[in-house]
């Protein structure tokens, strides 16, 4: 193959400018999919996209035009999938920045920018929906001019939806992106960007090949994990799988690697044929950030969700799963997930493929200990918003235990860089900002770090037993707030019994806050009629030793009603 005729790229754009109407027309206009088809014959025939599910993203696409090949990759447009998009961009030359001229420049259009830029990806700056009488086109361009340098002619005008310039867009990707550089080796090296598996033919890889070439029946390795392998298929994308007698330097295609388990075969690993290469560069294993303990509702269910979660493992090497149980909810898992999203995309998994509806306890990020200090997780958040709401924003991140890193102002808008604790997006962060900023601010981040957290462990007791499950870490200056919520929340749902209840918050022993659910009375004294008075004292007297007995004795049995909808609200 020549790779001179060669250029990969990607489209980048904030949610919703029109990254998927773009990639269609592009189909069409190149006639990788007849008109009009695309999104049906889309999902219905590629099996691998069924298998997923939910689609986080399109499978990449090889077009033909005008003699030359374009490798078009689509990126999960979310930051659970950050370090995936930071493979696929490696993978590619050029990009594509798209903006929506009714919108203008929003975060996530500054966050993709600079990601592009760092993997020094010649961007192509793109305005579109210009047939929308709401377009503010050169006001756009200016703000794009402004913000990342571009030059005002360099920035072209479409719209995606009519398809108005958009055959201009693929010359200029032919001239403006360099096609794949060449290099005088011969031993065979790829990068993963993304990884399948698919229940006849194993886990089958989709890569970037930087050197050499690999065919069906070549021997390779995985550089990272260490594990060896016959290649039982390779080809490209149509955007279904067409097999190929090879695959070259610069290529985009896929490998059926011959392995069963997705962990072997990870985003951002090398496949080489020479076990002692040296892998390309940027690796790294996928951290789970959020974890929840996942419960069958009902303990029938047990093995059933442990099945489902076992499938989706199979498809998702940055799930990870262990056993955990509850003296309240029985057998279950401890989940970790790569951020809310994700777990979001599993939990609507289960429930559409097995038919289960688990139960979530609260999620909770991962510490770390180092020495006698705790450390917790940061990410850098990167807020573009209309100045008046700058003063709004910087007084609801400081409450968020933001810490500001820099601010900068365009004509009528800023941006905000802070660093933040990650957990602080388990807390309703995104919808705050939104609502604070009447839904024109809208934000970024990736995560950046760990630094020392001042964090104490609440536990809920009810009659002395410990409700595992409402334990939670919190922050010691939250404390105090977190254990009246608890107790409070509690009493109210807590049903009346023959025993009196008190429910407590502690932290080591120490007693936060406490509430109490009095016993019911019952009515000894109703048979009696005329007034007696020693004879009702002393009945009364016998009714609260029998009560202090029960009290004792009893077992505390919170309803599951209860305790789910304290985890659920
Ligand atoms: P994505 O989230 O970036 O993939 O955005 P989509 O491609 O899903 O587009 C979001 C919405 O904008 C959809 O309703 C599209 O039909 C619409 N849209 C995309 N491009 C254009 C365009 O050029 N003009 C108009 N009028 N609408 C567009
Ligand atoms: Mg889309």
């Amino acid at each position: 193959m020549d790779t001179s005729k060669i250029r990969n790229f990607v489209i980048i754009a904030h949610i919703d400018h029109g990254k998927s109407t773009l990639a269609d027309r592009l189909l069409e206009i190149t006639g990788a999919v007849e008109k009009g088809k695309h999104q049906e014959q889309f999902l219905d025939q590629n099996p691998i996209s069924r298998e997923r599910g939910i689609t986080i993203k399109l499978a990449p696409v090889r077009m033909k035009y005008k003699g030359y090949i374009l490798n078009l990759i689509d990126t999960p447009g979310h930051i659970d999938f950050s370090y995936e998009v930071s493979r696929t961009l490696s993978s590619c030359e050029g990009a594509i920045l798209l903006v929506d001229a009714t919108q203008g420049v929003q975060a996530q259009t500054v966050a993709h920018f600079h990601s592009a830029k760092k993997q020094n990806l010649k961007i192509i700056p793109v305005v579109n929906k210009i047939d929308m009488s709401l377009a503010r086109v050169e006001e756009t361009i200016n703000q794009m001019t402004e913000m990342f340098g571009f030059d005002k002619n360099e920035i072209l005008k479409i719209s995606a939806k009519t398809g108005e310039n958009v055959q201009n867009l693929l010359d200029i990707i032919i001239d403006r992106i360099p096609p794949p550089e060449i290099s005088n080796s011969n031993s065979f090296r790829a990068l993963i960007f993304d990884a399948v598996y698919d229940d006849h033919r194993g886990v089958i890889a989709y890569v970037r090949i930087f050197y050499g070439q690999v065919k069906k029946g070549d021997k390779v390795n995985f550089l990272q994990s260490k594990v060896s392998t016959v290649v039982s298929d390779v080809g490209y994308f149509s955007p279904f799988l067409v097999s190929n007698p090879n695959l070259s330097e610069g290529e985009i295609g896929y490998i059926v690697t011959g392995v069963k388990n997705i962990r072997s075969a990870r985003v951002g690993d090398t496949i080489s044929s020479d076990s002692d290469a040296n892998p390309l560069p940027g690796y790294a294993t996928p951290q789970p950030m959020v974890f929840f303990g996942i419960y069958p509702k009902s303990s029938g269910d047990y093995i059933k969700l442990k099945e489902a979660l076992n499938k989706l493992s199979l498809n998702d090497a940055s799930l990870t799963i262990d056993s955990e149980y509850s003296s309240f909810l029985g057998s279950g898992f401890k989940v970790g997930f790569l951020g809310l999203l994700h777990a979001e995309i599993i939990k609507e998994r289960l429930k559409n493929e097995s038919g289960i509806d688990p139960l979530l306890t609260h999620p909770q990020v991962l510490y770390k200990k180092e020495k006698e200090q705790v450390l917790e997780p940061y990410m850098k958040l990167t807020i573009y918003a209309p100045k008046n709401y700058v003063g709004g924003l910087m007084g609801l991140l400081e409450k968020n235990r933001g810490l500001m890193e820099n601010i900068v102002y365009q004509k009528d808008n800023a941006t905000l860089y802070y660093e933040m604790p990650y957990s602080q997006l388990l807390a309703n962060l995104t919808s705050d900002i939104k609502s604070i900023s009447q839904g024109f601010a809208s934000v970024d981040y990736e995560i950046g770090g760990y630094k020392p957290a001042d964090l104490v462990d609440l536990d809920v007791v009810v009659n002395d037993t410990p409700i595992d499950v409402l334990s939670e870490t919190v922050y010691k200056d939250e404390a105090y707030h977190k254990a009246q919520d608890k107790t409070t929340k509690l009493k109210e749902l807590l049903p009346r019994q023959q025993f009196r209840q008190i429910i407590q918050a502690k932290i080591s022993g120490k007693i936060l806050s406490r509430s109490e659910i009095p016993p019911f009375r019952k009515d000894v004294l109703a048979k009696m009629s005329g007034g007696d008075r020693t004879r009702k004292d002393k009945l009364l007297k016998k009714q609260k030793k029998g009560k202090e007995r029960i009290q004792v004795h009893s077992r505390i049995d919170i309803p599951q009603k209860a305790l789910f909808s304290l985890l659920e609200d």
